[in-house]
This record gives structure tokens, sequence and C-alpha cells, in this order.
């Protein structure tokens, strides 16, 4: 699909229309990567964060927020019971937290990969090159790392380097394909200030990375976050130009990200849930998604990792939250996945 095709869906607005393009994603979707959705319990392990992303509620700068980071012991409970609902995978996520040195983590994955047979994806940030290498080494399987948007100077704008290191997603993303993790990456979906032509050059740059997997979410604004309080109009693309943040602009995201990337590993994510709680992981696993991550983190943390307000699933337990995603997955028709999930993506590339 030529990247004018891609802006003229995301503009559409006729509903018969775009009840072919969701027809196509599902056709795709069905094609490659079949019937199965698979879960992947996902673990925020601290909310502790030395960046400043002018889009996270968990940014370094945001005071009002207590912080946690689970102890070794506690995370272990909780990949049991990943094993006990018969997840696949364990998705380690936190802010930037240095105090999750490499040593610690490498601990952790190793015992993870002893004691079970989890595939383990970590999401923990823009990390040093021994880290990664380090905690491939221990037996982590996957790493996701949004890339957030591949307009550079509004990347720059919103998501600030540390001091004297510059941020390069797409770099790093190339490099933890290198090193042998699964990559997954994606955006979010109506940052002020992003173009229909930003979006789409995107979903092109999915297809050029070659993602295992693709994670995208309406950006949602935090009121303790300077893109939460700033004069939004202010920084809004030009009249026409800008992106909605919309439940609607998601699904087209999600559906035209299958048709780029046709084996993908593709999540209906928990920021679409929030914003249509009643049947949004639905609608985006009948237009392109194949994937779930049910929360495990216990449920005292979670009100603390709230990158963005009103977030789905807060109140839930993990049971809550396994009982529920298995009664939506069979509710359309599709079934629950066993075995790991790996990306078809990266057999294809072994075989070549
Ligand atoms: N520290 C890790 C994990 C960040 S949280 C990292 O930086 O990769 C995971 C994702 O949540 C981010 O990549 C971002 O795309 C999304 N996110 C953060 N703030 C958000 C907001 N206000 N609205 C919607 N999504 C948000």
């Amino acid at each position: 699909m030529e990247k004018q095709e891609i802006i003229n869906w995301l503009k559409c607005e006729d509903e018969a229309e775009l009840d072919e393009l969701w027809r196509m994603s599902d056709t795709i979707r069905q094609n490659h990567v079949g019937n199965a959705v698979h879960l992947r319990g996902l673990l925020e392990i601290s909310n502790i964060c030395a960046r400043n992303c002018h889009y996270c509620g968990i940014r370094a700068g945001n005071d009002e927020l207590g912080r946690y980071r689970m102890p070794e012991d506690e995370i272990m409970e909780c990949v049991h019971e990943a094993v006990d609902y018969n997840y696949g995978t364990v998705v380690m996520q936190a802010g930037e937290d240095f105090g999750i040195t490499r040593e610690w983590m490498t601990t952790l994955i190793r015992r993870i990969k002893k004691e079970t047979k989890l595939a383990v994806t970590l999401s923990l940030g823009e990390r040093s090159d021994d880290d990664l290498v380090a905690w491939k080494e221990a037996g982590a399987d996957r790493y996701l790392l949004r890339f957030e948007t591949s307009n550079r100077a509004l990347y720059n704008r919103i998501h600030p380097p540390l001091p004297g290191i510059e941020s390069d997603r797409l770099a790093l993303l190339r490099r933890l394909r290198g090193i042998g993790y699964e990559i997954g990456s994606g955006v979010m979906i109506g940052i002020p200030g992003q173009t229909w032509e930003d979006l789409a050059n995107d979903i092109e740059t999915f297809r050029s990375l070659d993602l295992d997997m693709i994670g995208v979410g309406p950006y949602i604004a935090h009121r303790g976050t300077p893109l939460g309080i700033d004069d939004v109009a202010l920084l809004m693309a030009p009249e026409g130009e800008q992106v909605p943040n919309t439940e609607e602009m998601t699904y087209k995201v999600i559906a035209l990200a299958r048709v780029v990337c046709p084996s993908a590993n593709i999540p209906s994510t928990t920021a679409l849930a929030t914003l249509n709680t009643a049947t949004g992981r639905e609608l985006g696993l009948s237009r392109g998604a194949n994937i779930v991550m049910p929360n495990l983190t216990p449920k005292k943390y979670r009100a603390m990792y709230v990158i963005y307000p009103a977030k789905a699933c807060i109140d839930e337990t993990a049971a809550d939250c396994r009982a529920c995603m298995q009664r939506r997955i069979l509710s359309i028709g599709r079934e629950v996945g066993t075995g790991r999930g790996d990306s078809p993506n990266r057999g294809k590339r072994k075989a070549a």
C-alpha cells in the first residue's frame, strides 16, 4: 500500500468504505496469524523513571506520584501466576529506572527461565548496549520500545534526552534486532502536532523495521505532564492537518498496521480499552489485532502506574483480568492461544 493510500484511509469517514478496511485487515489477520489470540501477562515492575517525557504520567518530574519498584520474590509470585493462567509470555515493563541494574535484571531473567517456560519480554526504555546484550544472554526473548512518532522534530519536543545522550529509538530498535531480540514498537495516535503525513510515515516505518510486534494506542492527556497542561491549541498541527486521538483513528492504525505487516503480532491495547471499556478490546481484535496483554501487576501498585489517567483495568486483580480477557476473546468467536505466540516473522527470517 502506497503512502497516499494510507493517508486516504486515515482520513476516510465513510462507514461503508471503512467496513471494507475492517474486512480486509480481519481477513489478512486470519490468513497470516490465524484465529488464536495470545495472552501476554503484563507486569509493571517499577514506576520509577529518570526521563521527563512530556506525555507520560510517570515522568521523573511528576512529584505527586508514589513510587515503587517490585522486589524479586514478589515478581516471581506474579510470574508463577502467569504460568497458572496459561499465559505464554510475561512482559516486564517499567519507567527508565536505573535502580533496575544489569545484574539484578540478569538474575531475575535467569530465574524466570529456570522456573518456567515463559517467553520473556522486556520494556524498560533506552538502556545501554551492555545491559541489552546481558539480558539477551540471560534468556530474554523480546524487547518493546515504541518510537512514539517518526517525526523527529515532534519526537525531540516531547521526548527530551538524558543529559549528553542522544535519544534515537529507531537506531536502538535496529540494534535490538541485531542482538537477537524479537522487536516490538509502535506509536501514540493523535499527539498534539502529529499530522496525517506523520502518521502515514509511522505506518511505513513499521514496515521498514519489519517489526515482530506493533503496539499502538491513542494519546491520552495527563494533567501531571507538560503536554497535558500546555495550551494544546498552540501545539496542534495547522487546521485540517492534526490527527485526532480518537478510538476510530486507533482502529484505522491497527488495521493499516496489519495490512503493511501481515504477520506481525498486534495487541488490542489498554489505551484503546480506556476509550471504550465496553467493546474496545473486541473491536481492536476484529480489525487486525491478535494479542491482548492482561495485567498481572498486583493491585496495590496499579494505581501508581498511571502513564495516562483513567487507565482501564486499574481496579481489577490479575485473576479478574484473566477471566475478562478470556470472555471477550470467546465472545467474538476467537480462541485463546496456546504456547508462546512467537512472531511468525521471526520464523521467516530464520528460514531466510
Ligand atoms: N519506559 C518505557 C515504558 C513506557 S510506558 C519506555 O519508555 O519504553 C509504555 C508506553 O506508554 C509508551 O511507550 C507510550 O507510547 C505510552 N504512553 C505514555 N504516556 C502516554 C499517554 N499520555 N497516552 C497514551 N499512551 C502513553
